[in-house]
C-alpha cells in the first residue's frame, strides 16, 4: 500500500474507546503498511502520564485486544501530552509537541484530530484548535474525526455544527457512524449499481417496499442514565438506520467520489417527508419491553435507574416516504429495538410481483433481496422457480451467499476503515451535515408528537419481535415484515 504521512492527535487517549478500538485499528494500519515511517500518534487527556507510561498503555491495549506484542518500532511513534481541553492555556504545550513530532517524523504538516471525548467537548476543542493555532497552515490537510452523538436534537446539532464550522469546513469533518464502516453496509452500493438486474429495478416500478431492521437482544443493561433520555429513536434511528437508508434511497452518484456520493444521498434525504403529529400517529409505533414470557427477565420499568413512569421508547418502527420520481409511493419500513427475538442488522428489498403471469393460476411469492449485515454477512435472493412435480407448479427458492471465514479474516473493523479513510481523505462512508440535519428534523417531529401523548407501557414481551402495532402498520398497506426473528 501507499504510505500515508500524518499526525493523529487522539483527544481522550486514555479512555475506553481508544484502548479497545482506536489503538488496535492504528496497529492494523501499521501492519498493513499504510503507516510506515512518516506517522506519529499524539495521545492527550487530562490524566498525568509520561510518554513511556502512555506507550505501555498502548502496548497493553494491543496485547489485550489483539493478543499480540506490539512492534517496538510502532510504539516509538506514540507520544503523550497532558491537557485539560477546557483550558485555553493547555493547548500551547500540545501545539509545541505537535510541531516537534511534525519535525521528528517529517509529517509535512498533515494533521488529524480525533475526538474520543464526551460530546459536550466537541465544539470547545474544535474552536481551541483554531484559536490556539494547532491547525497547520502549510500542510496538505487538517481533518477532524468526531464521535457520536452529533447533538440530541436538530437545535443542539446545529449549535455544534456552527461551532465546528468556525474552525473546519465540511470537507474537513469526518463524522463517524460505525454502521457506515460495516462491510455489508458498504456492499449496498456495489450490489445496487454493479448489477443491472438490481440497478434497473431499483425504483417504484419494481420495488414494492424496503425494510431495514436493527434489532438487539440485550436490554438497557446499566446504561439507563443515558438511554432513558435517548431511546431507540435517538440512539439507533436518527443515526445508524438513517445512514443505511441513505445508501438505499440515493440515486446513482454522477461519479464515484465522496462529494458526488454525499450529493446523491442528500438529494434523497432532502426529499424525506417530515411528519405532522397526525402523520406520526399513523406512521410510527413506539414500544417499551415488558418481562419475557417466563418472567425471568425484567421489564424496562423494573431495570436499574429507570424512572417508574418512564415513557421512553426501547422499540421504534415506522414508515418513511421519499417524494422523488424514483420512490413516490414506495414505503421504507424501519425498526429497531432492545430485547427482541434476535440480534441482527438486515435489509430486505421486496420486489413487486405480477399476479397475472401463468394465467394467474399460481400463487407467486414476491422476490426478496436480503442484505444481512450482522451477525454475519450474507446475501439472500429469493426467487420463483419451477417445482419438481409433474404438473406445472412454482415454488420460491433462495440463492444464498455468505461471507467466508477467509473473507471475514481480512475484513477490516469499522474503526480501522474509518481511520484509514480519514487519513486517505475519503469521506464516502461518513455522515455529512445535511443528512444529519434532516435526520434530526425527522426524528424531532416524531419525538415531539410522542412527548405530547401518553402511551400505555409495556407493550411488547421481551424475546418477541416488538409490539403488535408494528405488524399492523405493514398489514394496513398489505405488507408484512420479511424477517420474523
Ligand atoms: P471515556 O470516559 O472512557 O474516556 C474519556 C476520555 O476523555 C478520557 O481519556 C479522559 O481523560 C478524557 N477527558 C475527560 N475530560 C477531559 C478534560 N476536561 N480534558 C481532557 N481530557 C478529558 O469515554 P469513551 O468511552 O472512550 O468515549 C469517548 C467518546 O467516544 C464519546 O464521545 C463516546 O460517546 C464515544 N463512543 C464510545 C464508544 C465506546 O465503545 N466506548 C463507542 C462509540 C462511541
Amino acid at each position: 500500500p501507499k504510505e500515508i504521512t500524518t499526525l493523529v492527535t487522539f483527544f481522550g487517549a486514555t479512555g475506553d474507546l481508544a484502548k479497545r478500538k482506536l489503538f488496535p485499528s492504528v496497529y492494523n494500519l501499521y501492519k498493513k503498511g499504510f503507516l510506515q515511517e512518516h506517522f506519529a500518534i499524539l495521545g492527550t487527556s487530562r490524566q498525568e502520564m509520561t510518554t513511556e507510561e502512555f506507550q505501555a498503555f498502548v502496548s497493553d491495549s494491543i496485547k489485550e485486544f489483539m493478543n499480540e506484542d506490539a512492534d517496538a518500532d510502532f510504539i516509538r511513534h506514540f507520544d503523550y501530552e497532558k491537557a485539560d481541553i477546557t483550558v485555553a492555556a493547555d493547548y500551547a504545550p500540545l501545539k509545541a509537541k505537535i510541531e516537534k513530532l511534525d519535525q521528528d517524523f517529517a509529517l509535512k504538516g498533515n494533521r488529524i484530530f480525533y475526538m474520543s471525548i464526551a460530546p459536550r467537548f466537541f465544539g470547545t476543542v474544535a474552536q481551541y484548535l483554531k484559536s490556539e493555532e494547532l491547525l497547520s497552515t502549510d500542510g496538505e490537510f487538517n481533518r477532524l474525526m468526531i464521535e457520536k452523538p452529533f447533538g440530541v436534537s436538530f437545535e443542539t446539532a446545529e449549535k455544534l455544527q456552527n461551532e465546528l464550522s468556525d474552525a473546519f469546513s465540511e470537507d474537513q469533518v469526518y463524522r463517524i457512524d460505525h454502521y457506515l464502516g460495516k462491510e455489508m453496509v458498504q456492499n449496498i452500493a456495489t450490489l445496487r449499481f454493479g448489477n443491472p438486474i438490481f440497478n434497473n429495478a431499483w425504483n417504484k416500478d419494481y420495488i414494492d417496499n424496503i425494510q431495514v431492521t436493527l434489532s438487539e437482544t440485550l436490554g438497557v443493561e446499566d446504561r439507563a442514565g443515558y438511554y432513558d433520555t435517548a431511546g431507540a429513536l435517538r440512539d439507533m434511528i436518527q443515526n445508524h438506520t438513517m445512514q443505511v437508508v441513505g445508501w438505499l434511497a440515493m440515486d446513482e452518484p454522477t461519479e464515484w467520489t465522496d462529494t458526488a456520493i454525499r450529493e446523491a444521498k442528500n438529494k434523497a434525504f432532502n426529499a424525506l417527508k417530515i411528519y405532522t403529529p397526525e402523520e406520526v400517529a399513523e406512521n410510527f409505533v413506539r414500544g417499551q419491553y415488558g418481562p419475557d414470557a417466563d418472567n425471568t427477565q425484567n421489564g424496562y420499568l423494573q431495570e436499574k435507574d429507570v424512572p417508574a413512569d418512564s415513557q421512553n421508547n426501547t422499540y421504534v418502527a415506522g414508515k418513511l416516504e421519499f417524494a422523488t420520481d424514483r420512490w413516490n409511493g414506495v414505503p421504507f419500513y424501519i425498526r429497531s429495538g432492545k430485547r427482541l427475538a434476535a440480534k441482527t442488522t438486515r435489509i430486505d428489498v421486496v420486489f413487486k410481483q405480477d399476479a397475472n403471469i401463468f394465467n394467474g393460476a399460481q400463487p407467486l411469492e414476491k422476490n426478496v433481496l436480503s442484505i444481512i449485515v450482522d451477525p454475519e454477512g450474507k446475501i439472500e435472493y429469493s426467487i420463483i422457480a419451477k417445482d419438481t412435480t409433474p404438473e406445472f407448479k412454482t415454488r420460491p427458492i433462495t440463492l444464498e451467499w455468505k461471507v467466508s471465514a477467509e473473507d471475514k479474516a481480512q475484513t477490516p473493523e469499522p474503526y480501522e476503515r474509518m481511520i484509514h479513510d480519514t487519513m486517505d481523505g475519503n469521506g464516502s462512508n461518513f455522515a455529512d451535515w445535511n443528512g444529519v440535519a434532516v435526520a434530526w428534523k425527522f426524528v424531532d417531529a416524531i419525538q415531539s408528537a410522542w412527548d405530547a401523548t401518553h402511551q400505555e407501557f409495556p407493550n411488547y414481551v421481551s424475546g418477541s419481535m416488538g409490539p403488535v402495532a408494528a405488524d399492523e402498520l405493514l398489514a394496513r398497506d398489505g405488507h408484512k415484515w420479511i424477517y420474523e426473528g
